[in-house]
């Protein structure tokens, strides 16, 4: 069966249309099941119907006409119960309806199960037989898992199908969900950016120089066929004539009375000759994955291995400069914190990527550079998307493809009360940030990247909370030596002196991996991370640690933080490290003071043994972002469980209290510098708990400073001594919202447009 399921899932995934896919469900679900009927009813976009979508064994002609409401009939019952339905005799059923065009008299025995994608019902799958009887166990639990595989590629068709269709260049509108990465709304056209050959990813688009483009893969061909010869020459003696035939067998596939002129006559249609070639491959590696005999199948492998090749040499031939339009919407399959530095910063407008969450590193950057983002919009066909205009709604984490006047208007109108509020906002630039009862807050700033430097001090910046040593090591293609690193590191000092600047040491690993030092494993945000790194190549973190040393020398403002750290050892450890440093770089006559060090509080355990910590070091600094993605044991990578991700969970709120308590008990100075700090909800919170500084990306610090300027520190004790009776984040999040629109930021709350 296993193998049946598989077969069917991968079928139905190679289809390019959704009429298509669910003719496959059909009829192949009604062949492995022996059943007579099997029919597809989906949702309507409005949710009101169940509609009538494909059938083998019931009448055609009602396909796209028949419909039930939820409740109605024995399928309107599936959806609305969310469960399936096993019936011997249809009939009997109290909520039978009868349908006299489909066909159905016949028919008794009735199972039909609900399609649910990510809790959302998009329909039902039902088989039918003339013959009394109860399906049994098994072929029940087959259609359930048949159907809870399928549901991901139905939702996924659905909208690839909206997007291909020639109604959506005439203007229907589709609207796709992910997750909010960084806020705003933009409105721009795609360009979507690639990964170096993988045929799977390359955006389809029709071009004019239709010579030029066959005159491309042409030469690409030749150097391909160049390169097998080559192998094949080299290898000589060492082959068996039937190894031979097989580089004959490669050379053949290429010819130009074979897949060579599939992919010509599709560049003379327009396609350009990257598209043509991976719209031909796919086909064809698809072809082969299909087929039953296991060496056949195997031939996809090779079919790919040829593709990639050719699409690797056209991708190298491409010197044309890629053109940014005005307002991009950078869209990829992974965009990553490199991606960033492709496209000039006044044509960026936004950023999608398919995969990764509003916590991953990438949509932390684009929330420090202002750039509305969407993140995990994995149901998004986004190598279709090149060219098209659309609009990323950043609050809500959504896309939307040719929005109706009245939807673009409104968001439209949202830009503009954007504007307004920032420019309002930079009022307050030289004010410094005391609520209404004159408690004084220091607000800094999270940095990276240089360009962080300028937006930071003018939105007023008191500090730097966490400068991310990783972003420099992270735009580079091997590690940036002690002098590289020294001078990186004075530039941030000297741009903030006499203001500190605390530093945080390499912290990568997670879904920070550097492309000269790839960390593969299972679980990276368990595995070997940060500090863990650093402690097991001692040479990286002296380096890093004498950069930092020897850059502080005559300014001062330097202060040392360590990531990740999950038990006191590690401390100790990298503490000797540190004055190890400090003394051979004093000994080396260099003056430079011992710097201020804390330890960033991002693992539980840290939470739990906060004072030891704060004992042997100057200051805290709670990493909200791991810490929240720890304690909820929520990746706070993957988009599928990004509902649950809650920076205002009541234990998260718990242990944020816990540590500012232990910070206080030793003496010591508590900040934090996770995301939750530049939330304004978030904020108030914080003040509340006792917290010395708050650090946040640029963009946040206006709206945090107007936010607790607007509040008296009574206030905002009283509000967390409320919000910590309740049970449920969602309780927090809605009593947070009330709270800031009665201080007058009701702007500062986003619904959904549409
Ligand atoms: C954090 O975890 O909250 C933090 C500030 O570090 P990063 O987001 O870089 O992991
Ligand atoms: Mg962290």
């Amino acid at each position: 069966m296993l193998e049946v399921l598989r077969q069917i899932v991968q079928e139905v995934n190679s289809a390019s249309t959704l009429e298509e896919a669910l003719g496959i469900i059909v009829s192949r679900v009604r062949v492995a099941m022996g059943t007579e009927v099997c029919s597809v009813y989906l949702r309507e976009e409005d949710g009101s119907r169940f509609v009538f979508s494909a059938t083998e064994g019931l009448n055609q002609d009602q396909v796209g006409i028949a419909s039930l409401a939820p409740g109605e009939g024995l399928v309107g019952t599936v959806a609305e119960r969310e469960e399936p339905l096993n019936l011997e005799n249809a009939e009997n059923h109290p909520n039978f309806r009868f349908f006299p065009d489909l066909g159905e008299e016949h028919f008794n025995a009735f199972l039909g199960v609900p399609i649910i994608h990510q809790r959302d019902v998009l329909g039902v799958l039902v088989v039918q037989q003339a013959e009394h009887r109860r399906f049994d166990e098994g072929e029940e639990a087959f259609l359930v898992t048949m159907s809870a595989q399928l549901a991901a590629v139905i939702a996924h068709a659905r909208v690839t199908g909206a997007v291909d269709s020639d109604e959506v260049a005439a203007g229907a509108p589709t609207k796709i969900s992910g997750v909010p990465g960084a806020p705003g709304i933009a409105i721009g056209t795609a360009v979507v950016i690639s990964p170096i050959a993988d045929l799977y990813a390359v955006p389809q688009k029709f071009v004019d120089d239709r010579r030029g483009e066959l005159k491309a893969f042409r030469g690409a061909l030749g150097r391909v066929r160049e390169d097998i010869r080559g192998v094949a020459d080299n290898l000589g003696g060492e082959l068996s004539p039937e190894d031979h035939a097989l580089f004959d067998v490669y050379l053949g596939i290429l010819d130009d009375s074979s897949i060579g002129r599939e992919v010509v006559s599709l560049i003379k249609e327009g396609h350009w000759a990257q598209g043509a070639l991976s719209k031909v491959m796919i086909e064809h590696i698809r072809h082969f994955e299909r087929m039953e005999h296991s060496y056949l199948k195997e031939r996809a492998v090779d079919v790919k291995d040829l593709g990639t090749r050719v699409l690797a040499y056209l991708q190298a031939s491409d010197k044309e400069e890629q053109v940014f339009p005005e307002q991009t919407v950078l869209v990829g399959e992974e965009l990553t914190a490199s991606s960033l530095g492709e496209i000039p910063r006044d044509r960026l407008a936004g950023l999608i990527s398919v995969r990764g969450s509003g916590n991953s590193h990438v949509a932390i950057l684009a929330r420090a550079m202002g750039v509305p983002t969407v993140m995990g919009a994995v149901d998004l066909p986004y190598t279709k998307l090149q060219g098209r205009n659309l609009v990323i709604d950043g609050y809500n984490g959504t896309v939307h493809l040719n929005p109706p006047p009245e939807v673009l208007s409104r968001f439209e109108a949202i830009v503009d009360s954007d504007r307004e509020l920032s420019r309002d906002l930079e009022s307050l630039r030289d004010q410094p940030c005391v609520t209404e009862d004159g408690h004084r807050m220091p607000l800094w700033v999270n940095t990276g990247l240089m360009a962080d430097v300028s937006r930071s001090l003018e939105h007023g910046a008191e500090g730097v909370g966490l400068y991310r040593t990783e972003v420099p090591f992270l735009l580079r293609e091997r590690f940036p030596s002690e002098e590289e690193q020294r001078q990186i590191y004075r530039s941030q000092l000297e741009a903030f002196a006499p203001r500190p600047v605390t530093m945080r040491t390499l912290d990568i690993g997670g879904d920070k991996a550097l492309p000269y030092f790839p960390i593969e494993e299972d679980n990276p945000f368990l595995g070997w991370r940060g500090i863990r790194v650093t402690l097991d190549h001692p040479e990286i973190f002296l380096s890093q640690v004498r950069a930092m040393l020897k850059a502080n020398a005559g300014l001062g403002n330097l202060r040392i933080m360590l990531p990740m750290i999950s038990s006191v050892s590690e401390l100790d450890e990298a503490l000797e490290l540190i004055h190890r440093s400090h003394r051979e770089i004093l000994q080396e006559g260099v003056e430079t003071p011992l710097p201020r060090i804390g330890v960033m509080v991002e693992v539980p355990s840290a939470v739990y043994q906060a004072r030891a910590l704060a004992r042997r070091v100057d200051f805290l600094s709670v990493g909200s972002n791991d810490l929240t993605q720890y304690l909820l044991a929520v990746d706070r990578n993957n988009a599928r469980v990004a509902d649950l991700y809650h920076s205002l969970h009541p234990a998260v709120l718990g242990a944020l209290q816990q540590v500012a308590e232990a910070a206080r008990a030793e003496g010591k100075k508590v900040g934090i510098c996770g995301e939750l700090a530049g939330d304004p909800e978030g904020a108030v919170l914080l003040l509340a708990m006792g917290y010395d500084m708050l650090s946040m990306n640029a963009t946040s610090l206006p709206k945090v400073k107007r936010a607790l300027r607007n509040v008296s520190l009574v206030e905002a004790r009283a509000l967390l001594e409320e919000v910590m009776q309740h049970e449920y984040p969602g309780a927090i999040h809605a009593r947070l919202e009330r709270f800031l629109a009665e201080h007058g930021m009701e702007n500062f709350i986003h619904n959904p447009v549409a």
